[in-house]
């Protein structure tokens, strides 16, 4: 779920997926912003060869420490250090807490399941089949097809890298032996260690990132030279492991505290999740990009007019300066409450002004039915679910990855695996929640402006501009579309049109 709602859906690729740098597609509510790019390294470790680092850590934790036998009572936790050691058997007091997690992860899930059930309009309205051939020519369809043909394999390949390199950290000590070479304090160890892992990452995913540049460049997608890419891609870089430092200071922190630190772990995942949603529009987005208000003018007051006409309170329409990265065009409503905002691509002003009030309206779509705050909201309640699941799955990984605890700073590597694992297995739910949200978002705009011939005209402007991959496989669908196929959004438009009486072409 993600903590923006992108307007128009220009192609995915292109836009947020595969190997595009600058702004990743806002917070992930999920875990962490771009934990996609936990992407992988080639370096192969001897299976299976544990060896354990007991020499003199500076904070003289020891990997195996003697099972604390039996809490005495559910309460206040003594603080008894790590958990057993990778070779021991969970003791009573372990097997206690696991139940209570799993309890507690079984309700989450529950609860989870039952907002994203109720918040989530499954039945916007049906439309017929989308057909490329009526409103595309061959020359475009042959064209979003060799689009899509060139941009698949760095796509897959990076998906590929990040998929073993996850595996890699999960299922195999080389997280730990890389991490073992650390020292210092464990609060250093835990930061050097996010950026050492994060820097391997990149190290193996940067030719792709370039290759998939290429592509847009050619083209003509891109309207960046290497050194405006290089400072997107290093400050994208930069966010995430920012993001990935906090969380995971804070895990071990607690987990050198408590030995449930599940609790207090859930209940700050919840809450960086909303914080990070919140200010992602005031702290984050302002580093890629430049947000000027909409100057005065015509456009401004008709938006102005439709937001009021609509009951969506609107101060203020921004316009990005996408055009110094792209040439793609695309809107986005992010934030919730007072760091709510709707913004507009400067690419898509040269739209004429009907199809640039369209993309508002369906903003509005997604301002109105609080799309933001909801997908907050499960995502913060996924994340929840997430630090508990990590505290469930980590006894069964300790010993391949060869970290008795997480309150041992070489448990990084396992934990960041584990979250890039996480977040790719949600993927393809929230993609399939944010398809009717789309949808409604849709539906919105075309009952606000009753305007079926402009919608579909925009949603023409957008798949060729963006070169939007037309009649996405089943692959494709369920692991990157967040937004229906364009000639889906018009057959959309075509059955509103139908069901309203409104002619259309
Ligand atoms: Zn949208």
């Amino acid at each position: 779920m993600s903590g923006r709602q992108d307007a128009d859906g220009p192609s995915e690729e292109a836009e947020t997926g595969g190997e595009t740098s600058g702004p990743v597609d806002g917070v992930h509510a999920g875990a962490v912003t771009a934990q996609d790019r936990a992407g992988a390294a080639t370096e192969d470790g001897p299976p299976g060869a544990w060896t354990r680092h007991e020499r003199g850590q500076g904070d003289g934790m020891p990997v195996t420490t003697p099972d604390p036998g039996p809490d005495p009572e559910p309460g206040p936790e003594p603080d008894q250090g790590p958990a057993p050691g990778p070779d021991s058997a969970p003791g009573p007091a372990e097997r206690r807490f696991r139940r209570q997690a799993a309890v507690v992860l079984g309700v989450l899930a529950a609860v989870i399941l039952a907002v994203a059930a109720f918040s989530t309009p499954w039945h916007a309205l049906t439309a017929g089949p989308p057909d490329p051939a009526r409103d595309f020519t061959a020359a475009e369809i042959a064209r979003a097809q060799a689009f899509d043909a060139a941009t698949s394999l760095p796509s897959y390949l990076g998906l590929a890298l990040t998929l073993a390199f996850a595996a890699l950290l999960v299922a195999t000590p080389f997280g730990a032996r890389v991490l073992g070479r650390l020292r210092g304090p464990w609060w250093v160890r835990v930061i050097v260690g996010v950026l050492v892992l994060t820097a391997i990452v990149e190290a193996v995913r940067w030719p792709l990132g370039v290759w998939f540049e290429t592509v847009l460049r050619d083209y003509g997608l891109s309207t960046q030279d290497w050194a405006g890419w290089t400072a997107d891609r290093l400050k994208s870089l930069g966010v995430e492991a920012f993001l990935l430092c906090l969380m995971l200071l804070v895990l071990v922190a607690l987990a050198r505290r408590m030995r449930r630190w599940w609790i207090p772990a859930a209940a700050g995942a919840c809450a960086l999740t909303l914080a990070m949603s919140f200010v992602y529009p005031v702290v984050f987005e302002p580093l890629f990009n430049d947000f000027t208000s909409m100057p005065q003018g015509s456009l401004r007051d008709n938006l102005l007019d439709m937001a009021e006409r609509d009951g969506v309170p609107v101060r203020d329409v921004l316009v990005a300066d996408a055009s110094r990265r792209t040439t793609a065009l695309n809107a986005y409503v992010s934030g919730f409450g007072a760091t709510r905002r709707i913004v507009v691509y400067d690419t898509l002003l040269k739209a004429p002004q009907p199809q640039v009030e369209l993309v508002v309206a369906h903003e509005l779509g997604h301002a109105k039915a609080d799309d933001v705050l909801y997908g907050t909201l499960v995502g913060a309640l996924g994340a929840a679910l997430g630090a508990v699941l990590l505290y469930l799955v980590f006894g069964s990984v300790r010993r391949r990855a060869g970290v008795a605890s997480i309150a041992d700073p070489r448990a990084v590597g396992v934990v960041m695996g584990l979250m890039t694992l996480g977040s790719l297995i949600m993927g393809p739910a929230q993609n399939v929640i944010s398809r009717h949200i789309e949808a409604r978002a849709d539906v919105h705009a075309l009952d606000l402006t009753r305007d079926p011939a402009t919608f579909i005209a925009m949603q023409k402007r957008l798949a060729v501009t963006n070169i939007s991959d037309l009649s996405p496989d089943a692959v494709e669908y369920v692991l990157y579309a967040s937004h229906p196929s364009s000639p889906e959004r018009i057959a959309l438009a075509r059955s509103w049109a139908e069901l309203n009486g409104v002619p259309v072409s």
